[in-house]
C-alpha cells in the first residue's frame, strides 16, 4: 500500500481535538479524530461518520472498532472521526443546526470546504486538512435515524483505477446488498473528495433503527475487518456472506409530498425485501381531520426495499421514507467457500 505509518509509534490509543472555529456562545467547535496505532507499520485506514447529524447509529460501528482491534496484532493505523458534524449532531438533523443560528448546510456537499466559509464548510476544510491527508482508504459511514434503517453500500460507476479499489473494497465489506449508481448522483461528497486524492472510498449505508442493533454492529464489524485483512493491517480469514447482490439503474427515493402522520406497513424486519409493485408501504394522515393524503407504493415489479421508514412518526414533505432499487438489475456476486 502506499503510506507506512512512522516506524517510532507506539502501539495504542488515543484522540485529539481538532479545532474549527469559536462559537457565538464562547465554546471552541472541536472535531475529535482518535488514532489506532498498531504495533507494526502499514497502512492507514479511515472510518468516518455521522456528516449528517442524525446518523447516530454507526458511530457504535466505530466505536466497536476501536474496542475490539487489538493495536499489538495491527499492523498500521485506523484513523477514525465517528462525529463529523458536531453541530448537526447536536440538532439530531441531517444538515448543521436547523432550527438554530447556522447555516442549516449538508456537510457531505460541501467538501473540500473552506477555512473562510460557512460554519459548514470550516468543518469540510478541517477534515480535509487534518482527517484525510495520508490515508491509504476511507470508509464514510452513514444509517438511517431513529425512524428509519437502511441497509446497502452504495457504489459509484467510476473506471478509474481508484474505482475498482473502491469497488473491491466496497464488495469485501460484505453486505447483502451493493448498488451502483449510474452516475455520482451527488458533488462536494466526503468520498468524492479523498477519491480525487487517489483514497479508494467505501460509502457504507448501515444500520439505523434495527430490529437487533447488537448483531447488526458485529455484522459491520466482520465487513471492516475484511477491509483490514486485505489492506494487510489484520491476519485472518476473509468472512463472506455466501452470495451478495449487486444492484443498478434508476433508484427511487420516494418521499412523502405531503407533512402529517406516518404509518407505516413495513416495519423495520422488512428492511431489503422485495415486494411487488402496487404494494403499499405507507401512508401519510393528516393528524388533524384523519384525511389520508397519500399512499406510499412500490414502483417495480420487483421492489427491493434498500432503505425504509418503519415506525408510525411525523413527517414533513419530502422526508426520507423508502429508498427503493429495481430487482429486475439484480446481478448476483458469488463468494467461493
Ligand atoms: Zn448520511
Amino acid at each position: 500500500m502506499a503510506l507506512a505509518t512512522p516506524t517510532s509509534q507506539k502501539p495504542g490509543r488515543s484522540h485529539r481535538w481538532a479545532p474549527v472555529t469559536t462559537r457565538a456562545s464562547g465554546e471552541t467547535l472541536s472535531l475529535a479524530i482518535h488514532t489506532l496505532h498498531g504495533a507494526q507499520p502499514g497502512p492507514t485506514l479511515g472510518l468516518f461518520s455521522t456528516s449528517h447529524g442524525d446518523e447516530a447509529f454507526t458511530v457504535q460501528v466505530i466505536k466497536a472498532v476501536l474496542d475490539r482491534v487489538d493495536p499489538a496484532k495491527l499492523r498500521g493505523t485506523i484513523r477514525a472521526l465517528p462525529v463529523g458534524n458536531p453541530v448537526a449532531f447536536e440538532s439530531f438533523t441531517r444538515s448543521t443546526g436547523q432550527g438554530m443560528n447556522t447555516d442549516k448546510t449538508n456537510l457531505n456537499r460541501v467538501f473540500p470546504g473552506k477555512s473562510t466559509g460557512w460554519l459548514t464548510e470550516q468543518i469540510a476544510h478541517v477534515i480535509s486538512e487534518e482527517f484525510v491527508p495520508g490515508l491509504d482508504a476511507l470508509i464514510d459511514f452513514h444509517c438511517g435515524n431513529s425512524e428509519t434503517a437502511i441497509n446497502y453500500v452504495l457504489l459509484e460507476n467510476d473506471p478509474s483505477e481508484v474505482g475498482r479499489k473502491s469497488v473491491e473494497l466496497s464488495k469485501l465489506c460484505g453486505s447483502d446488498l451493493l448498488y451502483t449508481a449510474p452516475t455520482p448522483e451527488q458533488t462536494g461528497t466526503l468520498t468524492q473528495y479523498a477519491k480525487s486524492l487517489g483514497i479508494p472510498s467505501v460509502i457504507a449505508q448501515w444500520g439505523g433503527n434495527v430490529t437487533n442493533p447488537a448483531a447488526y454492529v458485529d455484522r459491520c464489524f466482520v465487513g471492516i475487518r475484511n477491509v483490514l485483512i486485505h489492506l494487510g493491517m489484520l491476519e485472518g480469514q476473509i468472512v463472506l456472506p455466501p452470495q451478495q447482490t449487486m444492484l443498478s439503474g434508476a433508484r427511487t427515493l420516494l418521499a412523502p409530498r405531503h407533512g402529517g402522520l406516518f404509518v407505516p406497513e413495513l416495519g423495520f424486519d422488512r428492511l431489503c425485501d422485495t415486494v411487488p409493485a402496487g404494494t403499499v408501504l405507507g401512508r401519510v394522515y393528516s393528524p388533524h381531520t384523519f384525511e389520508l393524503l397519500e399512499e406510499l407504493t412500490a414502483p417495480y415489479d420487483q421492489t427491493v426495499v434498500i432503505m425504509l421508514r418503519g415506525t408510525l412518526s411525523r413527517v414533513n414533505p419530502g422526508d426520507y421514507a423508502y429508498i427503493l432499487c429495481n430487482g429486475a438489475t439484480a446481478e448476483p456476486i458469488v463468494n467461493g467457500k
